[in-house]
């Protein structure tokens, strides 16, 4: 059995109006109480977005999954940042979408949302308004899922089934304490004929630009649904592209042997390099790309050029003390 982390559980929440140095003081305070090895079975259970996050930007994952920050910014702040918008009719799509699959209509989907996020308070009306504009895009997708089903005989469909892997590649329950890899899959069909298929929403972006951004993503859950249903033999992934109204997918196809074989150690080799790169790095550093749009330290994280690291630098600097020993 291995052994693990034993990571922070309860989360830092720093207000936007608490004084930079207070700020700066609580971090490096809440920094001193993590205890990490940088080991890749220590610091499971992984999932993709965790592993995205770590090797984008060592920084963020610091903040995020290490030091559990969350950061509640003030209304200019929110508005200025217009990847919320995103962000939130992305998530409210999803609850909807989850309904209108298993047999709602999406008034009831909507409904559903408001009252699931209704303690939110950086949901706003232009965000329930920006959702109530994807009325018929979602009902167009649950036509064709319904379509799918009957043409190509399906015999089980789930939505946000969460699963997950040990670092074997064998089954293990999504809480398990030998949980490697797992993931939430918004929507999976397993058909009579053992094929079983994958569909991913995305808010954002296009099928006219391709799905490879998407590729490691849609191989991993293939494999978390290989190994939790032995008996499917291929696997085709979807990406359901939620403002575009469009589905990508149906000519790549994963076969069950190349899934068990290759998709693990993928993703083993891609943390391996990542942690190869930090540790030779000796801090957990900023990275600037196009995930700072989407993160909620933006405002305190000078990046570009001169990558200063703003209000982040003592905490940077005092993360070599994660290397020692
Ligand atoms: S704003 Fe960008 S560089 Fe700064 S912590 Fe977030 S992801 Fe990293």
């Amino acid at each position: 059995m291995k052994t693990v982390n034993t990571p922070i559980t309860k989360e830092l929440v720093l207000h936007h109006s608490l004084s930079e140095k207070d700020y700066v003081t609580k971090l490096l305070d809440r920094l001193h109480e993590v205890k990490v090895d940088l080991d890749i079975d220590k610091m499971a259970p992984w999932s993709h977005s965790r592993i995205k996050m770590f090797s984008s930007c060592p920084l963020q994952f610091l903040l995020k999954n290490l030091m559990k920050v969350v950061y509640i910014p003030s209304d200019e702040q929110v508005r200025d940042q217009d990847s919320l918008l995103m962000k939130y009719t992305g998530l409210i799509a999803h609850h909807i979408l989850e309904q209108m699959v298993l047999g709602q209509d999406f008034v009831q989907g909507y409904e559903s949302a408001r009252s699931k996020y209704s303690d939110n308070p950086d949901i706003n009306d232009d965000i329930w308004e920006a959702c109530t504009g994807l009325e018929a895009r979602l009902h167009s997708f649950k036509t064709r899922i319904e379509t799918f089903q009957i043409r190509y005989d399906s015999k089980q469909l789930d939505v946000e089934q969460k699963l997950a892997v040990d670092s074997n590649g064998k089954k293990v329950n999504f809480n398990s304490k030998n949980a490697f890899y797992r993931g939430i899959l918004d929507l999976s069909i397993l058909l009579h004929n053992n094929h079983a298929m994958i569909f991913d929403h995305k808010n954002g972006g296009s099928s006219e630009h391709g799905v490879r951004n998407y590729e490691q993503q849609l191989k991993g859950q293939a494999l978390l649904l290989t190994a939790n249903y032995p008996e499917i033999t291929h696997v085709v992934p979807f990406i359901h592209f939620i403002q575009e109204g469009t589905i990508w997918g149906g000519k790549v196809i994963y076969q069950k042997e190349v899934v068990l074989d290759q998709f693990l150690l993928s993703i083993k080799s891609r943390l391996t390099g990542a942690i190869d790169s930090l540790i030779e790095k000796g801090k957990f550093s900023q990275r600037s790309g196009n995930q700072c749009n989407y993160c909620e330290f933006k405002a305190h994280c000078k990046v570009g050029k001169r990558a200063s690291g703003g209000v982040f630098k003592p905490l940077i600097e005092e993360s070599k003390i994660l290397f020692r020993g």
